[in-house]
């Protein structure tokens, strides 16, 4: 059966980066959403938690739900409660509808637009915001944003922090006009911050670097992480293609020799994405994919009982003109993973 080998020790090493960079493990929010961007939610919420990490982000309750037992905070980011959730769950308010909708006495972080357009709260409407939460009783827990353009060749990120900056200083007046506490701020994620120099929040919340990569443009000099996951498949059947035969839908490779082939139990049901044979991909090993990837198959020549089927999701992204982060999330929950 295939199946994905998840390194504790690559993980650990870009915790530490990672760690390092944000001033202590305590300043981290791990991003575990999307099934911990495909590598399995469980498995790494469980190595964040042994690492020391106490602070995690997901996409919705299913998936806070399930680690709820492992940090002392857990970040929704895009569902609006209808009901309390666990204590140590709080939710992500991007809008000033969703101020109103939320149960009362829950934990809120507020999402402010500082350029992205994308959630969050306009920056004239933080007053408001606050005086909604006051009334409606929610607890302040965090003020966020979230950079557009942190990892591209650009000056954006800077003129994103200046406003992100002017926020910060509007909240802190804010809070000192309704007697409350100042609330926790965030803004980073992984291209953020590694970017800059220093950045300025009490957390940063850490996605694809924490995984080992960055997207950002090599002129940043970015550090060099190591990937935690690797896609294994095993064999299902070998045969002889003669020189002429074609292999797979469409045919679409054909033997310039006799050669021995083997299928392999990964297919793009499994959310290996689906090259179409036209262009040559390889595995890690560099055995070349023969044809068309099937939902359930890929053939390979020789017939060693297991391939490595990549281990570098970058490489993958190039092919397909993506991103890592797709190549990863895509990957199917049903794959069996191995903590090494
Ligand atoms: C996904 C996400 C992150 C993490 O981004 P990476 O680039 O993976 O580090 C941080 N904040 C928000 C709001 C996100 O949606």
């Amino acid at each position: 059966m295939a199946y994905i080998k998840l390194n504790s020790k690559n993980y650990f090493y870009n915790l530490d980066l990672i760690s390092d960079k944000a001033g202590g493990k305590e300043k981290v929010f791990v991003v575990l959403k999307d099934n911990a961007y495909g590598h399995g939610l469980k498995e790494m919420a469980s190595l964040a938690s042994a690492y020391g990490i106490k602070r995690a982000v997901v996409k919705n309750l299913k998936e806070a739900t399930q680690i709820k037992n492992l940090f002392e905070e857990i970040l929704i980011l895009s569902e609006i409660l209808r009901e309390k959730p666990d204590e140590n769950i709080s939710v992500t308010a991007n809008s000033i509808d969703s101020l109103f909708l939320l149960p009362k006495k829950i934990n809120v972080h507020l999402k402010i637009d500082t350029g992205m357009h994308r959630n969050g709260i306009d920056r004239k409407d933080i007053k408001n915001a606050f005086k909604i939460i006051k009334k409606r009783e929610l607890f302040l827990k965090g003020v966020m944003t979230h950079f557009r353009s942190a990892d591209e060749l650009s000056s954006e990120l800077f003129w994103q922090r200046e406003n992100w900056r002017e926020v910060k200083n509007e909240v802190k007046k804010i809070c000192k006009e309704f007697s409350i506490p100042v609330p926790a701020f965030h803004s980073c994620n992984s291209a953020a911050l590694f970017r800059l120099k220093e950045h300025e929040d009490d957390f940063v919340r850490c996605g694809i670097a924490t995984y080992g990569y960055l997207e950002t443009d090599p002129i940043f000099d970015p550090p060099k992480l190591k990937p935690v996951l690797s896609l294994w498949a095993n064999k299902i059947s070998s045969r002889v293609l003669k020189k002429g035969e074609r292999v797979g839908y469409g045919g679409v490779f054909t033997a310039q020799k006799d050669m021995i082939i083997s299928t392999y139990d990964i297919g793009y049901g499994d959310g290996f994405f689906r090259n179409d044979g036209k262009k040559e991909l390889k595995t890690a090993e560099g055995k070349r994919i023969l044809g068309r990837v099937s939902m359930d198959n890929i053939s390979c020549e020789g017939e060693s009982e297991e391939i490595l089927v990549f281990e570098d999701a970058k490489r993958l992204a190039k092919h397909f003109n993506t991103i890592s982060y797709e190549i990863l999330t895509k990957l199917s929950s049903d794959i069996k993973r191995v903590v090494i």
